[in-house]
């Protein structure tokens, strides 16, 4: 789409190329009956490009993309800028006043895409949204950080069977892309179901700014904008090595207890790795936990506390990709020593 030959309005304003506008695009209505409105700046770029939304926040406690979005509209030059950006810092305005991922209800407002004029308030929310900015943009990126309680490896998410999804998620420049299509209602699998093909960032944790994740995420994105033609070469984003991951697993807890965890996001561990250990109040070793298949960290918790079912680890499958991750990150290809634990005092 060539952004300098359309007429670009979001709810009656128009936005000519070359100008920048900073709106409120309203979606709701609180309990005191003040209106609920998502900040939106519109930068559009003098020559001609595509048009692309850049948003954070959909789960009002992920507020590290917030700071990735201010820093694409404050710490950029937009002179460079061909096309049009949409930049949302807080799209989920209700959950980030009380720092909660979801919308009134206890609604999720990633399950509610592309929404209905007259449904329940998630779906009036997402429709407002859907129909607002996304159906007029060209593809898109979506900022999340790990759910509350967990960190995570910055990591792209998207429908990598897709070919215009996995250009975008490739030029991204993270090392590992998770091939999800999302779930039915979430944003980036509406949008790619009407040609708006989107990517999901995931990094870092909720209630968190962490400047290192922050620029992982502006690079990405910026090169992202260099593969569309919308910003110039960009060579920032190259990774190390790339893989797609199809299947990830959940290691669980299987014993309540405190929790000594020894790998972080990014670790390659292999199939029967000493991973940590769930210990009593006495300090006792209650079991150990090894790592259930070979692959990479891609998630963890950041909380002590486990019963059975806790979720621990989460661990990207490789097997085909294994030696390109070990050459990369200079592991030998013999499966590492295993890390030492003494193990007399586990309990029996
Ligand atoms: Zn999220």
């Amino acid at each position: 789409m060539d952004s300098s030959e359309t007429v670009f309005s979001i709810s009656g304003i128009r936005i000519a190329a070359g100008e920048t506008r900073e709106i409120y695009l309203k979606v709701s209505e609180s309990f005191l009956s003040g209106a609920i409105q998502v900040p939106v700046t519109v930068i559009r770029g003098r020559k001609p490009g595509p048009i692309g939304f850049v948003l954070a926040a959909i789960h009002g406690d992920e507020i590290n993309g917030a700071d990735i979005v201010r820093r694409l509209i404050f710490d950029v030059d937009h002179e460079k800028l061909s096309g049009t950006l949409i930049a949302i810092p807080v799209v989920n305005i209700p959950g980030f006043l009380i720092q909660s991922r979801y919308l009134p209800y206890h609604r999720d407002l990633n399950r509610f895409f592309p929404g209905k004029r007259n449904g329940n308030n998630a779906e009036r929310f997402a429709y407002r949204l859907f129909s607002e900015i996304i159906q007029k943009c060209d593809f898109g990126i979506d900022l999340h950080t790990a759910a509350s309680g967990r960190l995570n490896l910055p990591h792209v998410r998207g429908d990598m069977s897709h070919p215009r999804v996995r250009n975008l998620a490739r030029a991204f420049g993270a090392t590992v892309l998770v091939d999800q299509r999302g779930v039915k209602g979430s944003l980036r699998r509406e949008a790619t179901d009407i040609g708006v093909p989107t990517i999901l960032f995931e990094a870092g944790e909720t209630q968190r700014f962490s400047r290192k994740t922050s620029l992982i995420g502006l690079n990405g994105v910026l090169s992202v904008f260099s593969e569309m033609g919308m910003w110039p070469e960009y060579e920032e984003a190259r990774p190390p090595f790339q893989v797609i991951v199809k299947a990830s697993d959940w290691v669980r807890a299987e014993k309540g207890g405190i929790l000594d965890l020894v790998v972080k996001p990014g670790d390659l561990i292999y199939q029967g790795d000493w991973i940590g250990s769930i210990l009593n109040p006495f300090g006792k070793t209650v079991t150990q936990i090894r790592a259930p298949t070979t692959g990479i960290v891609i998630g963890v918790t950041t909380a002590p506390l486990t019963i059975p079912g806790t979720g621990i680890v989460h661990v990207a499958r490789l097997k085909k990709t294994l030696s390109l991750v070990e050459r990369s990150l200079k592991r030998r290809k013999k499966k590492s020593k295993p890390r030492k634990r003494p193990t007399s005092d586990v309990l029996r």
